[in-house]
C-alpha cells in the first residue's frame, strides 16, 4: 500500500525536479536519487478537507480550477494557523522522529534541499534574481527565496484569498516592492517568454490537468539558462510488463483525487520522459 501512498506516509519518490534552460539548448535535467526520501508531516491537507463543504464538482478542466479555487480559498486560514507559511510536506531523514515543533524547521529543509539538489549556487553573483512561484499558495516560498537571494518574486495561485494573504504577509514583512501574488492559471501564465531564471513549483503540479501543457509553461517563462524546480506528487513508476497500476492503487489514489481537487496522477518517470521530449538537460 505505501508504494503508492507516496505523498503521504512513505518514503516517496515525489518528484524534486530541477533542469537548468541553457542557451539556445534547453534546460538540463537531474533526478533525485532514492535517498532523497522524505516522510510527510502529518496530514494537513486532508484536515483541510473536513473545511471543504460539499464544493463536489467533476475533477476536470474549469470544474478542477474552480474546485482547486474554492478549496484554497476555504482552508488556507486553517492550514497558516497550523502549519505558518507554508504548505508543503518537511524533508525528514529517514527513521527520524520528530516532535510537533520541528516540521515547520522541516518544511524550510525541504525548501533548502530542493535549491541544493538542483545546484542552486551560493555564489552572489550566480543567485537567481528573478523568480516565479508557480502554485504559491500564501508565498512562504516566494518570501523564502526574495530572502534568500535578494530576488523578485511573483506568486500565482488559482485562489483569490490567497494571493490576497500573500500581497498582506509581504507587505507585512517588507518584501512588497520584490515580491507579489497574484491569481493566474500555470497553464496559461500571465507573463512573457524567458522572464524568469528560477522557476519553482513546489506541490502544485499534483493539481494540474494536463501535465504537458504545464511543463511547456515552465520552460516557456524559464529565461535561458535559467532553472526550473518541480517538487510534487507522483504515483509509483510502472515496471515492465504494467501497462497502469493495479485496480486497488487506482481506487487509493481516486480518494485522494476526489479529496483534494487532483486530476490523474503519473510517475516521475512519466514526467522524465516529457522533460526529455523537449530536450532539456538534465
Ligand atoms: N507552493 C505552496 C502551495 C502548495 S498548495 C507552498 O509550498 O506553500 C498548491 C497550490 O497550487 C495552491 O496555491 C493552488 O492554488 C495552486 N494551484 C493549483 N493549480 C493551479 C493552477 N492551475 N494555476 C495556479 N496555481 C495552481
Amino acid at each position: 500500500m505505501a508504494s503508492v501512498f507516496h505523498a503521504y506516509h512513505s518514503p516517496l519518490p515525489y518528484f524534486p525536479y530541477k533542469w537548468q534552460r541553457s542557451h539556445p539548448p534547453r534546460p538540463s535535467v537531474s533526478f533525485p536519487s532514492s535517498s532523497f526520501s522524505r516522510r510527510c508531516q502529518s496530514d494537513a491537507r486532508f484536515m483541510a478537507t473536513r473545511v471543504k463543504a460539499a464544493a463536489s464538482t467533476t475533477p476536470d478542466g474549469r470544474a478542477l480550477q474552480v474546485g482547486i479555487a474554492e478549496f484554497y480559498d476555504k482552508s488556507s486560514g486553517l492550514w497558516e494557523d497550523i502549519w505558518g507559511d507554508h504548505m508543503h510536506h518537511g524533508f525528514y531523514d529517514p527513521d527520524s522522529n520528530v516532535s510537533g515543533t520541528d516540521h515547520r524547521a522541516a518544511q524550510i529543509r525541504m525548501i533548502e534541499e530542493s535549491l541544493r539538489f538542483a545546484g542552486i549556487s551560493e555564489d552572489p553573483a550566480k543567485q537567481p534574481k528573478r523568480i516565479v512561484d508557480v502554485g504559491c499558495g500564501i508565498g512562504g516560498s516566494s518570501r523564502y527565496l526574495a530572502r534568500k537571494y535578494g530576488a523578485e518574486c511573483q506568486g500565482i495561485t488559482l485562489s483569490q484569498v490567497q494571493a490576497g494573504r500573500a500581497n498582506v504577509l509581504a507587505k507585512a514583512e517588507g518584501l512588497a516592492d520584490n515580491v507579489s501574488f497574484q491569481v493566474a492559471d500555470a497553464l496559461n501564465q500571465p507573463f512573457p517568454d524567458g522572464q524568469f531564471d528560477l522557476v519553482w513549483s513546489m506541490e502544485s503540479g499534483e493539481h494540474m490537468p494536463e501535465k504537458a501543457k504545464f511543463v511547456n509553461e515552465l520552460v516557456r517563462v524559464a529565461a535561458p539558462g535559467g532553472t526550473i524546480i518541480i517538487v510534487t506528487w507522483c504515483h509509483r513508476d510502472l515496471g515492465p510488463s504494467e501497462e497502469s497500476l493495479q485496480p486497488w492503487e487506482k481506487k487509493l489514489l481516486n480518494r485522494i483525487c476526489n479529496a483534494y481537487y487532483l486530476p490523474e496522477w503519473c510517475s516521475t518517470s512519466d514526467y522524465v520522459k516529457l522533460l526529455q521530449s523537449l530536450s532539456l538537460q538534465m
